[in-house]
């Protein structure tokens, strides 16, 4: 029988949910401890935090965490977080998913999302394939590299998430890989208290599908992850290389001002009606 003992986060999880469906040396669980502790030493109120995920092994977290949640249907995370954060904008709302799932058919929306600055963070676990439906392609496959549907390698070039976001207008930018906990903590913690569209990518190669299909343990993977980082806080995000093979940039790229669209709205409808509709809705 499986055994969970007392931990002094457990507060944040729902535990009778244990264990969880990722497989032994997945970093996801990684990501997700680092998302617990930030909000705790952030101090945020449980009870204004939302969490929205997709699909895919990553889109599993907030089943196992004690927050309000949603878990949209394949690649609508953010329309559904959009929609969580214009009708009640007092809520921090967190969108935990995978690359295939924000990028791949989700891709329109995370561009449009990062050009509104709307008050959102997105975790992106990249894990370089699609995990939860049996390793195919993505699209931050390494060119090159293997997997169910490229047995063969990978013909096409990989997106540069940060760069993408960054371009788009996102105003908080970071990268950092699951051997990376303490940064990643606070970029979170960091991204948890400021006001736009933050985005932290965490690079976390699947153990079962991409490192099995390309000959790599998940001991390798994790080694490799240390081999090929460098931190290079407030380098332009089109210049963060993510080479797994030999150079893995991480750090805070972007971290920026600019007017955020909820509260831009809201600032209309007063000007408009003369009523503070905030109030209304939150309350
Ligand atoms: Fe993690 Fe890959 Fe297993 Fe999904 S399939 S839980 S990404 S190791």
């Amino acid at each position: 029988m499986f055994c969970v003992s007392k931990w002094p986060l457990d507060a944040y999880l729902r535990v009778e949910r244990l264990p969880t469906l990722w497989c032994p040396g997945c970093g996801i669980g990684i990501v997700v401890k680092a998302l617990i502790m930030a909000i705790d030493s952030a101090k945020l109120d449980p009870d204004k935090i939302v969490l929205v995920s997709g699909i895919g092994c990553t889109g599993r977290a907030p089943g196992y965490l004690k927050f309000d949640s949603f878990h949209a249907t394949h690649g609508r995370a953010i329309p559904l977080a959009t929609g969580v954060k214009l009708t009640n904008p007092e809520l921090k709302v967190v969108v935990i998913s995978g690359d295939g799932d924000l990028f791949s058919i989700g891709g329109n929306h995370i561009i449009h999302a990062a050009r509104r600055n709307i008050d959102m963070l997105v975790l992106c676990v990249n894990n370089f394939v699609y995990g939860l439906t049996g390793g195919q392609v993505a699209p931050t496959t390494p060119t090159g590299a293997k997997t169910k549907t490229t047995p063969l390698g990978n013909l096409e070039q990989p997106f540069n998430l940060v760069s993408i976001v960054a371009t788009a207008g996102a105003t908080f930018v970071a990268r950092w890989t699951v051997i990376h906990v303490p940064q990643l903590k606070k970029s979170i913690e960091k991204a948890l208290k400021r006001r736009g569209f933050s985005f932290i990518e965490i690079v976390a190669p699947c153990p079962t599908h991409f490192c099995r299909a390309n000959n790599i343990s998940p001991i390798e993977a994790l080694e490799r992850l240390q081999k090929v980082s460098e931190i290079k806080n407030g380098l332009d995000p089109r210049e963060a290389t993510l080479d797994f093979g030999s150079k893995i940039v991480c750090g805070e790229f972007v971290d920026e001002e600019r007017e955020e669209y909820t509260t831009l709205i809201y600032s209309l409808i007063k000007e408009r009606s003369g009523k503070d509709v905030r109030n209304v809705v939150s309350a």
